[in-house]
C-alpha cells in the first residue's frame, strides 16, 4: 500500500483489487462503491466515513423496516404492548449475537425481522474456532433472557399482564433456542463439546445456567 505525501491524511481505504489511499475527502470516499477497511480509520474519520457509507443506511432501513412491519402485524393480533415487547426481545437476542460478532471482527448481514418466525442475521465470514462459535451462539439467548428478566421485574412491580406474558414468552423462546438441534443456537455449542480443555466446562456450565434462568422466568 502506498503512502500519501501529506502526513495529516488519516483516511485510508482499500478496494478489492488495488489497495490504495486517498485524501480526506469523506464525501468522495463515501460515494465510491468500494468496501472500506474501517479498522484502518481513526477517531472522527472512522465515524464520519461509516455514517456516509451508502450500505450503512441501507442496513438500517432493512432492519427498522422489517421490525416495523412485524410490530404492525403482531399488533393486529395481540395489541401494541405485546407487539412491541416481542420485537424488542428479538432485537435484544440478535444484538447479543451482533455484539460478539463485532468483538470477534466477523462481518454480518443486517438484522432482519420475519413476522411469526423471529429475527435473523447471517455471518458473512465463519469462524473456525469452536469456542468463538459457542460464545457467539450463547450471546443471543443470554441477551434475550436479560430482556425477559427485565419484563419479569417490571411485571412484579406493576402487575401488568402483558409484561408477565412477555417474560414467559421470551423465556420459552430462549429455552427452545438452546436445544442442540438443527439451526438453533444450542446446536452451535456442540462442536466445542468435542474439544478438550477448560473452555468446554465453562461453556457447558453457562449453558446449564441459562437453561435454569429460562425455567425460572417461565
Ligand atoms: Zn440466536
Amino acid at each position: 500500500m502506498g503512502t500519501l505525501a501529506q502526513p495529516r491524511c488519516r483516511v485510508r481505504m482499500r478496494c478489492w483489487r488495488h489497495p490504495f489511499e486517498v485524501a480526506p475527502y469523506a464525501g468522495a470516499v463515501a460515494a465510491l462503491p468500494l468496501p472500506l477497511a474501517e479498522s484502518e480509520l481513526e477517531g472522527p474519520d472512522r465515524a464520519l466515513v461509516r455514517s456516509l457509507r451508502p450500505e450503512a443506511s441501507a442496513r438500517w432501513i432493512v432492519t427498522l423496516g422489517s421490525a416495523l412491519f412485524s410490530v404492525v402485524l403482531y399488533e393486529a393480533l395481540w395489541g401494541w404492548s405485546i407487539a412491541l415487547g416481542l420485537v424488542l426481545g428479538m432485537a435484544f437476542h440478535e444484538l447479543g449475537h451482533a455484539l460478539v460478532m463485532r468483538q470477534l471482527g466477523l462481518p454480518r448481514s443486517p438484522i432482519v425481522f420475519v413476522p411469526f418466525i423471529g429475527a435473523m442475521q447471517r455471518l458473512q465470514k465463519s469462524t473456525p474456532r469452536p469456542l468463538d462459535l459457542a460464545l457467539l451462539a450463547l450471546a443471543g439467548p443470554a441477551a434475550g433472557l436479560l430482556f425477559a428478566a427485565g419484563c419479569k421485574v417490571a411485571f412484579l412491580a406493576t402487575a401488568r399482564p402483558a409484561l408477565g406474558f412477555l417474560a414467559t414468552a421470551h423465556a420459552i423462546l430462549a429455552l427452545i433456542d438452546l436445544l442442540p438441534f438443527g439451526a438453533l443456537d444450542g446446536a452451535r455449542v456442540r462442536p466445542l463439546m468435542h474439544e478438550p480443555g477448560p473452555a468446554r466446562v465453562v461453556v457447558a456450565t453457562t449453558l446449564v445456567i441459562l437453561v435454569g434462568c429460562a425455567c425460572g422466568l417461565m
